[in-house]
């Protein structure tokens, strides 16, 4: 029974997160069996990434209509495949804001619910998930007839990880290529794309910061953040934010860390007034050392935390900046 890879494209090149779904697939079969997925008008070069890769088989999705996402188009022409290939026994996808929007409908399609947002895939095999805020993990596991449709967290699987395949070396050869060309007709699109989501520019480079203090809505309003500003000064650390902060515009878009912002991985990263949702987790977990300001005492960043500050921010935040203060003069 073999896994189906479904990769997704942005600006001409395979994403990386679908490398970190190819990764997730190999928790599911030998690399052998993944048969990567690329879909639209024309895949050629796309395919041709893909084959690189450690997987069994590239297929190619194509037609003139996939020329631009729309979610009818690519859950009907991925049907008929998946209808073809019926001994597939798990659909993986990136958890991407297009996989949730077409994939619950094609997984509707074939009488079976997406399992989204996986964050680990143990024996069995077992998805786990976060819920409530990642207050709590839920574990899910496929039952009954049909594929299994499965997607997964940004960051929470490594890309890297897949160069390390251990089924695949001594295979340099590219992986085969097969063409798919689904029957779609015009009428069957019954949406009209709008502009893609733009994710965060990075002209700030988070990534190599030595110290990060990065603010989240406990700071509660554009006023108050003079008050972090001021303790990474003291600290010599860059100035981020969780995505909130960055869609209310108090701090630039390139300031976020998350799934949908930077990665970071500084010495020092000061979590305040941040509750640490996955979203957000992802993409500072691998800091080296991680304090975290919180008024909740449950508050899931404290999972992550080296140390934890349990307290209110606009007393903890200005008595730290003097202490520094006091500590580098
Ligand atoms: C597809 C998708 C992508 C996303 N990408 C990202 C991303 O890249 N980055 C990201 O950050 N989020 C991302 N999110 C959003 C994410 O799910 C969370 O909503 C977000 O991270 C929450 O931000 P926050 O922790 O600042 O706010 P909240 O969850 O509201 O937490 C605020 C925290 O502040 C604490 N607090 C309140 N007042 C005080 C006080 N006086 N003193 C101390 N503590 C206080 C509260 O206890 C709470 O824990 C994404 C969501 C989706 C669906």
């Amino acid at each position: 029974m073999s896994v189906l890879l479904v990769l997704e494209e942005g600006g001409g090149k395979i994403k990386r997160a679908s490398w970190e779904a190819l990764a997730a697939a190999h928790r599911l079969a030998p690399a052998q069996e993944v048969t990567a997925v690329v879909i639209g008008a024309e895949t050629e070069a796309l395919a041709a990434e893909a084959a690189a890769k450690p997987v069994g088989k590239v297929v190619r999705v194509e037609h003139p209509l996939l020329n631009t996402y729309t979610a009818d188009g690519f859950s009907i022409a991925l049907h008929q495949l998946l209808q073809n290939q019926n001994r597939t026994k798990s659909v993986v996808f990136p958890h991407t804001y297009q996989v949730r929007d077409y994939v619950p409908a094609l997984a509707c399609r074939m009488g079976q619910v997406l399992i989204g947002d996986v964050t680990s895939i143990e024996d069995g095999p077992i998805f786990t998930r976060q819920l409530l805020q990642g207050r709590l993990n839920g574990s899910y596991r496929h039952s009954g007839n049909g594929p299994c449709f499965v997607s997964v967290q940004a960051g929470a699987f490594r890309a890297d990880s897949n160069i390390a395949a251990p089924e695949m070396q001594g295979n340099p050869q590219p992986a085969p290529i097969e063409l798919f060309t689904p029957t779609l007709e015009p009428a069957q699109i019954r949406t009209q794309p709008g502009e893609p989501f733009r994710e965060s520019a990075q002209t700030v480079d988070l990534g190599s910061a030595q110290r990060i203090v990065s603010v989240g809505r406990g700071i509660k309003s554009a006023e108050n953040l003079p008050l972090v500003e001021a303790l990474a000064a003291a600290l010599g650390a860059e100035l981020a934010a969780s995505r909130p902060i960055c869609d209310n515009g108090w701090l630039p878009m390139e300031r976020q860390v998350g799934s949908s912002g930077q990665t970071v991985a500084p010495k020092l990263y000061l979590a305040v007034g941040i509750s640490g949702a996955i979203q957000h987790l992802v993409g500072m977990k691998g800091s080296q050392c991680i304090v975290a300001i919180n008024k909740d005492p449950d508050a899931p960043i404290f999972e992550v935390a080296d140390y934890g500050i349990v307290g209110d921010l606009f007393e903890v935040v200005p008595a730290l900046t003097e202490a520094v203060k006091a500590a580098r003069s």
